[in-house]
């Protein structure tokens, strides 16, 4: 029968990527875990609940409740993320939300919640989902858990290639600032801190391609 799948590392390494090409090669469903934060965040900026310095947690942990969020298949077969309903996908990947998602994703009960639906999302299996805490939390029991790295440097570039190709105006410096300002959160945060579960398998994949990666990962799935 199907498992679920957990794919987890740093921020801009290819962990959807790695995680989309598994689902696609073995009939699963993707499911992007920090999307859900990243509307988390959406959210909170649009009430005006996340400035520059503060975040209004009382007032986020009051609403919370009122934040759904799904995914749906667009016609070119890529997943889109809706929240309360609206596509969101191309907002939700600004580094401000990217930034915002860091530091909401911070906070115990947002976890609580996401960690929740997440969890109830894998419950028929057959799930590939990738984030930071998805091999040490949301599916412990995982079979298949995969840690990707890749060096700073070389995830600001891809990061920051992205980001040019969507139409998001921003230099490399300010993308490489921002992926070492998520590293630092995301490592040191008291809530599930970013860590390779002990059961999975690490790969470095700064000088590898995405179809090696992807042949590594289904020669190690099948082993
Ligand atoms: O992976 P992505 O960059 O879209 O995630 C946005 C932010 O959400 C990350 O910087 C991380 O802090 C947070 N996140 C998390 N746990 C997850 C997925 C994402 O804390 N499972």
């Amino acid at each position: 029968g199907k498992i679920n799948i957990a794919v987890d590392g740093f921020s801009s390494c290819g962990k959807s990527t790695i995680a989309k090409g598994l689902a696609r090669e073995l009939g699963y469903t993707y499911i992007d875990s920090g999307a859900m934060y990243r509307a988390v965040a959406l959210f909170a900026y649009r009430k005006g609940w996340i400035t520059d310095t503060e975040i209004d947690d009382a007032a986020l942990q009051m609403h919370i409740s009122e934040i759904d969020i799904s995914f749906k298949t667009n016609s070119e077969g890529q997943q889109e993320t809706y929240l309360n309903g609206e596509n969101v996908e191309k907002e939700i990947r600004s580094l401000e939300i990217g930034n915002g998602a860091s530091r909401v994703s911070a906070l115990g009960f947002v976890r609580r919640e996401l960690v929740r639906q997440q969890q109830a999302m894998g419950k028929k299996k057959g799930v590939v989902m990738d984030g930071r805490d998805i091999g040490t939390v949301v599916f412990p029991d995982a079979e298949f858990k995969i840690f990707l790295t890749a060096s700073p440097e070389v995830r600001a570039q891809r990061r920051y290639e992205e980001l040019q190709a969507k139409g998001n105006p921003v230099t490399y410096e300010d993308t490489l600032a921002n992926v070492l300002e998520r590293d630092e959160r995301d490592t040191t945060r008291i809530e599930s801190p970013l860590r390779k579960a002990t059961d999975a398998i690490e790969l470095d994949n700064s000088h590898i391609t995405i179809t090696e990666q992807l042949q590594w990962a289904m020669d190690m799935f099948n082993k």
